[in-house]
């Protein structure tokens, strides 16, 4: 069921962020009184808005509050490189049940989503919904938004052009929207966390790999094809490491999970460090929650390896405040538990190499939502579709 006209969307999305009284609706809509009440009275009819009692009066008579059918549903599904986490939320995108589950990408499409529908099968088993009103995945590599397929993903084997859109859309019996991990995690700040009163800012993603989201006007922007926002592979220094991509000096090659647990491993292995030797020596290899573990212990060369990666993500960042002169930064991810040394380090190079101008006003900040950006995210993708004008 979707709105029969922009300003029925207009009217789903403002009550999105929580039911109103008319009165209230009034006074931020362009409508005149008559048509503003026709319209939210089509939304009843249609199903997906119902009366919520009467407002406090504000002076004369009380006008009648409205708000998103209780009915509504919509599912986030959100496939990482090793788990899949989904979740069911009401028509103003409240979580209300939320399952994880640790899964490995390269299972390929079929096995993945398969998991994914299973667990929202127990979410429904749960009571949490009948029937769904749509449905938003994220995948952890580059998308084609328009067909609603990942393409040639790196760590994705298998997924290359697989229909993810169509799919789920089948198995559920629901419209579907498909979008990058780093794109829905930036509609997840925008909707819950600390972009919501933003709308021009980057999400910058430091996990596996490093991704940008890049919001104007309160919507992703996505590129030509699809690929904007992939700085992973912004070239940092013409004598640095190959790159899995092939050039070398790529950011991703010297800051992101990866090439953390390389790091780690040679200062553990030449003796810069006894407490990663020590790990290194019990597990048989470090990853990079072992180097945060280690520079939240004071560890020097921990320390050291999370401050020059910063510096590297702070260089690449600086350009893009000057370029795009963003009113928020937000950095997420499983590296950015790497925490407040990061930060740090990021914002000294940012507010030191870009023009005041740009930096005058620019926050640059932890994410606080963490896993939930994603989920989050992905219902408000799916939510902005469903919301819209057929
Ligand atoms: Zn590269």
């Amino acid at each position: 069921m979707r709105p029969e006209n922009a300003h029925q969307a207009m009217l789903l999305r403002l009550l999105r962020e929580g039911g109103r009284s008319r009165a209230e609706l009034g006074d931020v809509v362009d409508l005149s009184r008559s048509k503003l009440n026709v319209e939210l009275d089509r939304l009843i009819e249609l199903g997906l808005a119902e009366p919520d009692g009467l407002a406090e009066s504000r002076g004369g008579r009380r006008s009648g509050r409205v708000r998103l059918s209780r009915q509504t549903r919509f599912a986030g599904i959100d496939i990482g490189a090793t788990s899949v986490d989904v979740a069911v939320t009401d028509g103003e995108l409240g979580v209300l049940g939320h399952l994880s589950e640790p899964c490995d990408i390269r299972e390929g499409p079929a096995a993945v989503l398969d998991r994914a529908v299973t667990l929202l099968g127990k979410l429904r088993e749960q009571g949490l919904y009948t029937q769904l009103h749509g449905a938003g995945i994220g995948v952890p590599g580059p998308v084609s938004f328009p067909e609603g397929v990942p393409v040639v993903p790196p760590i994705m084997p298998g997924w290359d052009r697989y229909p993810v859109r169509e799919a789920v859309s089948e198995e559920l019996g629901c419209p579907a929207m498909v979008d990058n991990d780093v794109n829905i995690m930036a509609l997840g700040e925008l909707h819950a966390g600390l972009a919501r009163q933003v709308g021009d800012f980057l999400l910058v993603k430091i996990g596996t790999g490093v991704g940008c989201g890049i919001v104007v006007d309160g919507k992703i922007y996505r590129g030509v094809s699809g690929s904007a926002g992939d700085i992973g592979h912004i070239r940092v220094d013409d004598d640095g490491p190959i790159c899995a991509c092939g050039n070398s000096g790529c950011l991703e090659a010297y800051f992101g999970g990866a090439a953390l647990a390389r790091q780690a491993t040679a200062v553990a292995r030449s003796g810069g460090s006894p407490y990663l030797a020590e790990r290194l020596a019990a597990a048989g290899e470090l990853t990079a929650e072992d180097v945060a573990a280690a520079a939240a212990q004071g560890d020097a060369a921990a320390i050291q390896i999370v401050r020059d990666g910063g510096r590297r993500v702070g260089q690449v960042l600086a350009s893009l405040v000057s370029f795009f002169n963003p009113g928020l930064v937000i950095i997420a991810g499983g590296v950015a538990r790497l925490g407040h040394v990061l930060l740090a380090e990021i914002r000294s190079v940012v507010y030191r190499r870009s023009l005041p101008l740009a930096t005058g006003n620019l926050p640059i900040v932890l994410s606080e939502l963490g896993d939930a950006a994603g989920i989050v995210g992905a219902t408000r993708l799916i939510s902005d579709h469903v919301y819209s004008a057929a």
